[in-house]
């Protein structure tokens, strides 16, 4: 193992970095979107600090982890292995696209620009308590973003909060200051279509629209269904696999 990507692996992942940002400029073109109207966040999960740090030299800005054990070790290393190169390269903003843990929010609030996955009181309450004694202790300077995590099958064990239940929730995380609610995510159930899952959540975000006008994210779309996510009003897709290949088996 060596500290830094290789040559090849920088090749490699510069290809599949142009690639996404080709693939999203492709469907803001066939939906009549502004091409920068979509946030690419290449979601680095079970590959190393040296992949993170050589996707911000290749002007990466946002990264995303889905397990806060493994991500915060992670954006340590990235911005030891950037500073230590030298050169222009910002640190990314980091954000957490997974399912967190409760008692993991307050490691959370040192790391990550954004939560996309917050789906029930309890957590948004304890991320609004870790965010504030972060922003105290000077661990953080900016409030969380939060993308309130939406379920398109009513399946729990695949995590989001019903459509039903989303107010409440919105209401919870516009009250805390060390938060900012940006808006909603998804992620397209196994067994149907993107293309019918997405036209549904495309109805619920116009909804909370409604009573949410200043939330207007909506996090949706991943290596196999970025375009339709994109097609249905995305403005920030998750990109794994179609930037850095399989992902290993084992964590690094
Ligand atoms: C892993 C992951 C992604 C990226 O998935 P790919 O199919 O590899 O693009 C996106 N969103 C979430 C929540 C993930 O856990």
């Amino acid at each position: 193992m060596t500290a830094q990507a290789g040559g090849d692996r920088a090749a490699e992942l510069a290809g599949g970095l142009a690639a996404a940002r080709e693939r999203i400029a492709g469907a803001c073109a066939a939906a009549g979107r502004a091409p920068g109207s979509v946030t690419l966040i290449a979601v680095t999960k079970r590959f190393p600090a040296s992949d993170a740090a050589a996707l911000a030299r290749l002007g990466a800005e946002d990264l995303g982890e889905s397990r806060e054990q493994e991500a915060g070790p992670k954006a340590e290393d990235c911005a030891r292995l950037l500073s230590a190169a030298g050169g222009p390269s910002a640190p990314p903003r980091w954000h957490m696209v997974g399912r967190l843990q409760r008692n993991k929010a307050r490691a959370a609030a040192r790391w990550a620009h954004a939560v996309h996955s917050v789906d029930s009181l309890r957590l948004a309450h304890a991320l609004a308590r870790a965010t504030a004694s972060a922003l105290d202790a000077g661990e953080r300077t900016a409030p969380l973003e939060v993308y309130l995590q939406v379920s398109l099958d009513g399946d729990p064990a695949r995590g989001g909060v019903s459509a039903a239940d989303l107010d409440e929730l919105a209401d919870q995380v516009e009250a805390a200051e060390s938060m900012r609610l940006a808006g909603l995510m998804a992620v397209a159930p196994r067994q149907e279509e993107p293309d019918a899952a997405f036209a549904r959540l495309a109805g619920v975000r116009a909804a909370f629209l409604r009573r949410h006008p200043q939330a207007g994210g909506l996090s949706a779309g991943m290596s196999g269904d970025l375009e339709s996510a994109i097609a249905h009003g995305s403005t920030c897709v998750r990109v794994g696999t179609a930037i850095m290949g399989a992902r290993p088996i084992v964590s690094p």
